[in-house]
């Protein structure tokens, strides 16, 4: 009883966390002020009601499973085989925050190659079509996925959990953090500034609109498919698969930007 307990508790907890992320963003730019950043939308479609019901049943599905993950490794007796440790003096602090860049780029390449994994035809279609369904994303499509997805998904957090020490607390603000940007490369919107998929810096990062192009089926659906990343553009760079069109999408929304800006003024 106590183990279901504690499993509900885990679900509730993670379903608030996204909900925390995707509420406000889908109020914000969806409901109270749709027609004012329809503009800078991404897509110029309008989000269908289908889409909005299918995602949010998918996100309860999928997140039930992503929760018994998170209870297993980090509040069961399987905890213990882990190299998670409570201690907050075990390690220096250094090394505390170490573990976010490193975790980062591990999950980075796990989520890469996984990803590219699951558009094998034959993969994609038991695994990965639920979550394509949504060629028009919301930030409810960040947990669209049929159970199988959702396990390869947070397959990541025990990987984590065996392979380096992490303290309890840094493994659960990596889990928001990673919820957090999974939310936003959904949202259907992008909040980074003009030019950045230029930046010396920004070019590395996949912003949501790399990944909102992954998800409209005009440039996924060519034969090749791009933008298999999560965080970052590195592996998407090394391995030829950043949108050729990205540069060109991306300054098409800079323009849209700096119009809603001038007839805003
Ligand atoms: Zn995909
Ligand atoms: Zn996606």
């Amino acid at each position: 009883m106590d183990l279901i307990n504690k499993y509900l508790e885990t679900f509730i907890n993670y379903y608030s966390k996204f909900l925390i992320f995707a509420l406000p963003i889908f109020i914000f730019y969806y409901v109270l002020f749709k027609k004012r950043f329809q503009p800078v939308k991404i897509q110029q479609k309008e989000l269908l009601k289908s889409d909005l019901k299918r995602e949010i049943f998918y996100s309860v599905i999928s997140i039930s499973v992503i929760a018994l993950v998170v209870y297993l490794t980090l509040y069961s007796p399987i905890t213990k085989y882990t190299k998670i440790y409570d201690d907050f003096n075990k390690y220096p602090i250094w090394y505390y925050v170490l573990c976010f860049p490193i975790s980062m780029l591990i999950h980075e390449t796990y989520y890469y190659w996984i990803h590219r994994f699951m558009h094998i035809p034959i993969v994609f279609k038991w695994v990965h079509a639920i979550h394509h369904k949504s060629t028009n994303p919301s930030p409810w499509a960040a947990y669209s996925f049929n159970p199988l997805e959702a396990l390869f998904e947070i397959g990541i957090l025990p990987i984590l959990a065996f392979l380096i020490p992490f303290h309890i607390s840094a493994i659960s603000i990596y889990l928001v953090i990673q919820l957090s940007f999974a939310v936003y490369g959904h949202s259907g919107f992008d909040f980074t500034p003009k030019g950045f998929h230029k930046h010396w810096f920004g070019k590395w990062i996949n912003t949501s609109l790399h990944h909102n192009l992954h998800h409209n089926s005009k440039s996924y659906k060519n034969g090749k498919g791009y933008s298999y990343g999560f965080y970052f553009t590195i592996w998407d760079r090394i391995m030829g698969t950043m949108d050729p069109l990205y540069d060109e999408y991306f300054t098409d929304l800079d323009e849209r930007r700096i119009l809603r800006k001038r007839d805003e003024n």
